[in-house]
């Protein structure tokens, strides 16, 4: 499903975020990506999802060379790919779901349709009572798991995650792991940068040092 062979990513003016990272995973995993501040977690989930390319070695998803494909080909790429990023905001000015529903307006939808999965996504998360809501309404664990029914309301088979339980408590923290382990117990491919490995203690560890697999 992903393939990273000898992928290094050097960004301006020559920080060497990624060095000659190789590792596999296979479709319906759920795998965590740790190491320190800094180490490269951000920049590997980053080059899956085609938002930077390696400068050197490949990045391959679903046999893909995504650090190749053409501007063009990327949407179809995102299509099959949810992503719950820290700096990725959600609209203060829209409730819970309208913040859902916008991805599949923006490919489209056809409304009924549209209408039907943004409250399914809301449902898995537990946020179906609470869709009328206004984000700033929503306690952090709340507005977390909005995060990730908007990610996965186009229901991709690759769900990648940054630090998606930074900034909550430990029981939030708990309740929002277990959500990402629902998703792959239902087969979707689940990639999490994280540094708290007490989440996730099933889940196979890759572990980065200074842009290093350990
Ligand atoms: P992590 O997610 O593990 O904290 P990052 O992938 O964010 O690590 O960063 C890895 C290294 O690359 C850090 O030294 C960071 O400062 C650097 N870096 C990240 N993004 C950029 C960028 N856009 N431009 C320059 N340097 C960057």
């Amino acid at each position: 499903m992903i393939r990273f062979d000898h992928a290094s990513k050097r960004y301006p003016p020559g920080m060497n975020a990624l060095a000659d990272v190789s590792f596999e995973v296979d479709a319906g995993e759920l795998v965590t990506v740790g190491g320190h501040s800094g180490a490269g977690k951000s920049t590997l989930l980053k080059l899956i999802a085609a938002i930077e390319r390696p400068t050197g070695g490949a990045v391959l998803v679903h046999g893909q060379n995504v650090g190749s494909l053409k501007r063009s080909a990327i949407p179809y790429l995102r299509r099959n790919l949810g992503v719950v990023f820290q700096d990725q905001k959600l609209l203060f000015d829209r409730n819970a779901f309208e913040n859902v529903m916008l991805p599949l307006t923006i490919s489209g939808f056809p409304p009924v349709e549209a209408r039907r999965r943004v409250q399914a996504a809301l449902d898995k998360v537990g946020l179906l009572e609470r869709q009328k809501a206004m984000p700033i309404m929503l306690s952090g664990g709340e507005q977390q798991r909005l995060a990730i029914a908007r990610a996965v309301v186009g229901r991709p088979n690759l769900l990648l995650a940054d630090e998606p339980t930074a900034h909550l408590d430990a029981d939030t923290a708990t309740d929002v792991a277990r959500i990402f382990r629902d998703f792959q117990a239902v087969g979707v491919t689940v990639l999490i940068a994280t540094y708290d490995n007490s989440l996730f203690p099933t889940a196979r560890r890759l572990v980065l040092d200074h842009g290093r697999l350990q």
